[in-house]
């Protein structure tokens, strides 16, 4: 019998008797509680182990992986109390006593995975009789055990555990010199104009730095990235070099602040223990047990995506190149153009917007609001229970039933004690063996105001909002048996799913409308604002895709080193990596080699492409829901059931494929990121008619591969494709009129001519007919023909009838009718017959590159 985990002194210390879940007292925790618990924790699992090895009698997966898993819980819930401390309110007299739980706590696992005697218990267990949840869950503990080292042989089990305290050791001296490299190259400038661009809070708060450390003028401190947010702002081209050098500079000038030994011993030691586990690289075995299953399927992901995003890329930066007038852009002028562009293009300024996202109504009325419509739970203060600190905010969840479902801490603001970023933690993750409702945190860093004074988001604050809402939601539903494959226990490839998912809602029209209202005026966003706010939204996804594809190859190289390299030429390593790949040096990585903190420090090594492999079936089921009419509760019962709930219990990939039918692809991810899909050969004729069974007036889905490629010319010009997709076809402007509901005039026809063999586009009014003479005496050629069919589908890939101004495999010299100009909307065909696409004069010129001439010698 194995002893109750709730039922242990570990919590005597700091359990708080007032709440209904199993929360520590914050209040009550000082170092000497918390070294008392995480020794009472490992004392316990200890003693477990202990009886399960003693234990006589045949072995049972009750007697044994039950057993082994009750004995971690208490382990487990230190680790998420002194987690929830550390990230959140970090106060310097528990710093050391936080460090001893990490070592007593990582040193006791690597004791037991390690245990043979143990191991051979718990392999012993037969598990024919099993429910399939339980069978999983004894399969998931003997991975463990082998994962760790538990089948070698002695010497080499024992050279497992020099090389864990090594990495460790290793990953705190890769953390300590980057943190000093970091503080070392924050840039200082004595002079005031240096800083033009920055506005005066900006500049008051470098100033402010600056004085912190005793020094005259400002401090601009370097944050994790390569890019630093505040090249947005300075419009003096010196000082954004200044901060890019020192920003690319850290962990690679020498002395005590360099990371290249760190990065070389780490890489090195990691191959050899995957070469004693039997795996050809490190990234072989950290990929082995996630969803992508081998780093050539997370490899793949990534360089399917360098072509389109690199296309994307060249695209922002000749707009930018030629609204600017610039003959070249220089890396560090590169964000400060896309930034500026994004404001003057879509008259998008921040600081405005963030007016309409005023915290405590985009908290109840959006992020709430869109779960209670899904999923119909609903959110309640909780009164009674203090956290680590007095800014968080508890809510209790009732679910559908009427009962609570759960707690959530909700952490809005930033303090000196609180790490970087934002995320979500399991502090008490829901299982039926402890029978423990979940408790969830949620932690941003939003500037905190002045009494009195509204926090505002900005547009990527809003975005992360809903996102970690999404891996609350993960960890609220959690309903499986044992602890460690609840909620958001899943594959680091896979956890981030369910919180890019959730981002789909912040602009969603059943949502946004009911949050998004002005903090002075109550005024509703207005509707050009929020479709501005989208459109630029997809401007610069060339640029933030490609730097981090850039910084996810380079994770993947440094891990795919075998047994015995030893690469201490870090930067060629790396700059060969990434000319190999085909990156630009215009756009560097998220993070050089040195400053790699995720993967040199934690815990994300060969894992950084889960953020993007995570977002491919984000987007894919976005469009599922989109079509299951958005917030339908229905549908989102369904999901919660199959997809969130089982948390790890089930195969997260088995269960996709069982409740849709089939695996995610990723060209949804390619229109959430508003790129253009590598090209494929497709049989058109084939897909016309499966385009046309399409139905629906405002489908924003195009399965057409035309329609992709008119809409990647679109986004690539900075145009927001609508492309429209009808029941029936529209190859005539008059037909094409009717079925809109507007003026012929309107519509643009799009018009292949034949100069002598070669095409012509001509884009003219469904109110005109081209008078072929006339233009062509216009355009200086001998005489402009009907094309043929042959001609039409050779220049466009499009067919009579379909044909769209833009989405061409090559470009065709293209004239515009210049009567056009007097509709303020036009409509053009889109790549089939059945579509037509939006568009300004303005947007048609420049889609087309076209030039303006009359089609008719005279207006009659
Ligand atoms: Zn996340």
């Amino acid at each position: 019998m194995s002893a109750d985990p709730n039922g242990i002194d570990v919590w005597e210390a700091f359990l708080d008797p007032q709440t209904d879940y199993s929360l520590p007292d914050f209040s009550a925790i000082t170092p000497e509680t918390l070294l008392t618990a995480v020794h009472k924790a490992t004392d316990f699992a200890r003693a477990e182990v202990a009886a399960v090895i003693a234990d006589d009698a045949e072995s049972t997966f009750f007697s044994t992986t039950v057993r082994f898993e009750s004995a971690s819980v208490p382990m487990t819930r230190i680790a998420s109390v002194a987690a929830a401390i550390e990230s959140n309110h970090l106060r310097p007299e528990l710093t050391d006593a936080i460090g001893e739980v990490w070592e007593h706590l990582s040193a006791t696992q690597t004791e037991i995975l390690l245990n043979v005697d143990l191991f051979h218990r718990i392999e012993q267990v037969s598990v024919s009789d099993l429910n399939p949840e339980d069978k999983r869950q004894h399969e998931l503990t003997i991975d463990l055990f082998v994962r760790a080292g538990a089948r070698l042989g002695e010497d080499e089990r024992e050279q497992m555990a020099t090389i864990a305290a090594e990495l460790t050791t290793l990953e705190n001296s890769f953390s300590r010199a980057l943190q000093l490299d970091t503080r070392e190259l924050a840039v200082h400038l004595s002079e005031a104009d240096a800083l033009a661009g920055m506005n005066d809070d900006q500049i008051a708060a470098a100033a402010n730095r600056a004085a912190e450390r005793g020094v005259d003028g400002y401090l601009l401190p370097l944050n994790n990235f390569t890019q630093q947010g505040v090249l947005e702002s300075l419009s003096t081209a010196q000082t954004r070099r200044h901060v890019l050098n020192n920003s690319m500079a850290r962990g690679s000038r020498g002395g005590d602040g360099d990371t290249r030994t760190q990065v070389a011993d780490t890489t090195a030691l990691r191959a050899l223990k995957a070469h004693l586990l039997g795996y050809p690289s490190y990234s072989s075995f950290a990929i082995d047990n996630q969803t992508a299953g081998n780093p050539d399927a997370a490899a793949d992901i990534v360089s399917s995506l360098i072509n389109p995003a690199n296309a994307q890329l060249d695209a922002e930066l000749a707009q930018v190149r030629q609204r600017y007038e610039l003959e070249t852009v220089a890396a560090e002028d590169v964000k400060y153009y896309l930034a500026k562009y994004r404001a003057d293009e879509f008259g998008i300024d921040p600081d405005e917007v963030a007016k309409y996202f005023e915290f405590d109504t985009v908290l109840t009325e959006g992020v709430f609001r869109a779960a209670t419509g899904l999923y119909g739970i609903t959110f309640a203060p909780y009164e009674g229970v203090t956290a680590w600190h007095e800014d968080v905010r508890a809510y209790e969840v009732t679910d559908v039933t009427e009962r609570p479902l759960g707690l959530v801490f909700i952490d809005p603001y930033s303090r000196d004690t609180k790490r970087g970023g934002a995320w979500m933690d399991q502090l008490v993750p829901a299982s039926r063996l402890t029978g423990l409702l979940p408790v969830v945190t949620l932690s941003l860093n939003l500037a905190k105001p002045g009494p009195g004074r509204p926090t505002l988001l900005n547009p990527t604050e809003l975005t992360t909002f809903f996102h970690e809402f999404g891996h609350v939601l993960h960890g609220l539903f959690a309903n499986s048996t044992y602890p460690s494959t609840a909620g958001t226990a899943v594959p680091r490839d896979y956890v981030e799913f369910p919180s890019q998912l959730n981002e789909m809602w912040r602009f969603h029209p059943q949502v946004l409308p009911h949050f998004a209202k002005h903090v002075e005026t109550g005024e509703p966003m207005p509707a050009e604002l929020v479709d501005a706010l989208i459109a630029s939204e997809k401007f610069g996804q060339g640029f933030d895709t490609i730097e981090y594809l850039a910084a996810a190859m380079l994770d993947l190289s440094w891990h795919s080193l075998e047994a015995g390299e030893h690469i201490t030429e870090v930067l060629s390593f790396e700059s060969e990596v990434l000319a190999a790949a085909g990156f630009s040096p215009l756009v560097p990585p998220r993070y050089r080699s040195t400053y790699f903190g995720h993967i040199f420090a934690s815990g994300y090594a060969a894992g950084y492409y889960s953020y993007l492999y995570s977002e491919v079936i984000a987007a894919w089921v976005s469009e599922w829901f989109e079509d299951q009419g958005g917030l339908n509760r229905e549908a989102g019962d369904a999901f919660r059931e199959a997809i969130l709930a089982p948390g790890y219990s089930v195969d997260p990939m088995a269960a996709i494929e069982r409740f849709f039918g089939t695996r995610p692809d990723v060209a949804p991810l390619l229109r959430r990121r508003g790129l253009a899909e590598p090209v494929t050969e497709t049989d058109n004729e084939d897909d016309e008619a499966s385009a046309e069974s399409e139905s629906g007036a405002a489908s924003t889905r195009w399965d057409h591969p035309n329609h992709r490629a008119v809409a990647a010319d679109l986004t690539a010009a900075g145009i927001d494709p609508r492309i429209e997709i009808f029941d029936g076809s529209t190859p005539t402007a008059a037909a094409a009129a009717e079925a809109l509901g507007i003026e012929v005039g309107a519509i643009a026809n799009s018009l292949i001519f034949s100069s002598g063999g070669q095409p012509v586009l001509i884009m003219a009014s469904g109110a005109h007919r081209v008078d072929t003479a006339h233009v062509a005496d216009l355009i200086g050629v001998d005489s402009l023909d009907r094309a043929s069919k042959e001609l039409v589908r050779e220049a466009t890939g499009q067919v009579i009838g379909g044909v769209a101004p833009c989405g061409h495999p090559g470009p065709i010299p293209t004239y515009v009718d210049v009567s056009l100009k007097d509709y303020p909307v036009l409509w053009a065909g889109a790549g089939t017959p059945n579509s037509m696409v939006p568009l300004t004069y303005e947007q048609l010129l420049t889609v087309t590159g076209g030039k303006e001439i009359t089609v008719v010698a005279e207006e009659s």
